[in-house]
């Protein structure tokens, strides 16, 4: 199972990658957000500041230069000395106003210039005032009657110039209304094209993640699984960095110690321990298949029980060391005697017994006999000073002659090894 991903990273650097990765989107757009939000609406205040500081200027001085006009008019019909007062007071306004308004105006070319002219007019027109209000005979006087029309026409075409400048200042209002819906429409498509994109975002980022982190973890399950049901070629072999990575090493090198412990627990629990040949446990598994084998195919099969002769007595002279020295030597000794497809099995105490495979009852007969001559003739060991020497008696049944299930086989070679000891020991007797 090899990892088509191989990450550099740990898990935990990735996160915090993952999570700043998250909030770079929102933060760019929180900061886009105010600062075409904030310069917009800081451009909005000035401009509805200027606004209103024009149009109530421009209102005021209509009503102060329309006041200052009246002021001569109605001392040249009534001669009433205090209409004197009454245009200073509104001349007094219109002018300051007028300095106000220049003073403010430097940023707007257009409404400077009408600004000018108006004041221009005001200047003729304050002067045509003050040279009719010095007049001591204004009523029925003609010359003062001409001014009189000369400024109110002086006036009249101060209307007009106010008239533009206030449109100006209105087409200024709806120019900036629109810049504002404009602005509107930027914010919606940057929220929610903004919102999208962190969405987005956030949702690859998250898959990514999940599947760097959940993927592994669901094949790591399985191969737990597959170990636990005694699969221990189960290697995850992945090529990454990260603590994944590190896991699956571990996961790797503990299936590897499993599966040792595995077949070290195997050997031993068909092992004997004492002599390290086959167990009786094995040996029965071992005969049932053989023996399965041999009546699938039509082979032969041969069954030896070997009982060491007096053994009772070795332990009882020498000792039971020297006892259990015997059995190893024995065991060995047979070991080395038999073919590699032979199966040797200690059956219990001083008796073993032999599979031989595809081997007839003459085979089985000259093997035993063999081995009887050879354990006669070998010196297991000294103790207290001389050679041990043993004897060995050995039954044998075959397949198919004298039985075809494991039990009649070992009953029939087992009775063939007590006719043997009943015989004198030290002989191999053969079933029929
Ligand atoms: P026979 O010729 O009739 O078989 O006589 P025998 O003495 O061999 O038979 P018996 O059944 O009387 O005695 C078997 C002895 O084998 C008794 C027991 O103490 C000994 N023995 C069995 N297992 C072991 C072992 O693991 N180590 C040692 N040292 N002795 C064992
Ligand atoms: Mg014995
Ligand atoms: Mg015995």
């Amino acid at each position: 199972m090899k990892s088509v991903f191989r990450y550099r990273h740990s898990l935990r650097q990735r996160f915090i990658l993952t999570a700043t990765m998250m909030l770079v989107p929102l933060a760019t757009l929180i900061v886009i957000q105010y600062s075409v939000f904030n310069s917009t609406i800081t451009h909005l205040n000035n401009v509805i500041e200027h606004s209103s500081f024009e149009l109530t200027n421009i209102k005021q001085l209509q009503q102060a230069i329309h006041m200052a006009v009246m002021a001569p008019n109605d001392y040249i019909v009534h001669g009433n000395v205090n209409e004197r007062e009454n245009y200073t007071a509104s001349s007094d306004k219109a002018t300051a106003t007028i300095n106000n308004m220049l003073k403010v105006m430097a940023e707007h070319p257009d409404e400077l210039d009408l600004l000018n002219q108006v004041d221009q007019l005001w200047r003729q027109i304050e002067q045509k005032a003050l040279n009719i209000l010095a007049t001591t005979n204004p009523v029925g006087n003609n010359a003062m009657a001409e001014e009189m029309e000369s400024l109110d026409a002086l006036s009249e075409q101060i209307a007009p110039i106010l008239e533009q400048m206030f449109n100006i200042v209105t087409l200024e209002i709806a120019e900036e209304s629109e810049d504002a819906d404009h602005l509107r429409n930027i914010m919606i498509i940057l929220i929610i094209g903004g919102t999208s994109i962190s969405a987005l975002m956030i949702l690859w980022l998250t898959r990514t993640l999940a599947k760097a982190v959940v993927k592994p973890i669901c094949c790591l399950k399985n191969a737990a699984n597959r170990v636990g049901d005694g699969d221990y070629s189960t290697c995850l072999s992945w090529d990454r960095l990260d603590e994944i990575g590190e896991l699956s090493k571990s996961f790797d090198a503990m299936t590897e110690y499993l599966e040792k412990a595995h077949t070290k627990l195997e050997l031993l629990a068909c092992q004997d321990s004492l002599t390290g040949i086959l167990n009786r446990r094995e040996f029965d598994r071992r005969f049932s298949n053989e023996l399965s084998r041999a009546v699938r195919y039509k082979h032969d099969l041969s069954l030896i029980m070997i009982d060491i002769d007096l053994f009772k007595q070795v332990n009882d002279k020498h000792g039971h060391l020297t006892g259990d020295y015997v059995l190893q030597t024995f065991a060995t000794l047979v070991e080395k005697t038999i073919r590699d497809i032979d199966q040797f099995s200690r059956y219990g105490g001083e008796e073993f017994v032999l599979i031989l495979p595809e081997v007839g009852r003459e085979g089985a007969r000259i093997l035993a006999e063999r081995i009887r001559t050879l354990v006669e003739g070998t010196s297991f060991g000294e103790a207290d000073g001389e050679p041990v020497h043993i004897t060995i008696s050995a039954g044998i049944a075959c397949y198919p002659n004298n039985g075809t299930s494991e039990k009649e086989i070992i009953d029939s070679a087992d009775k063939m090894l007590y006719q043997a000891k009943h015989s004198g020991r030290n002989r191999v007797d053969c079933a029929d």
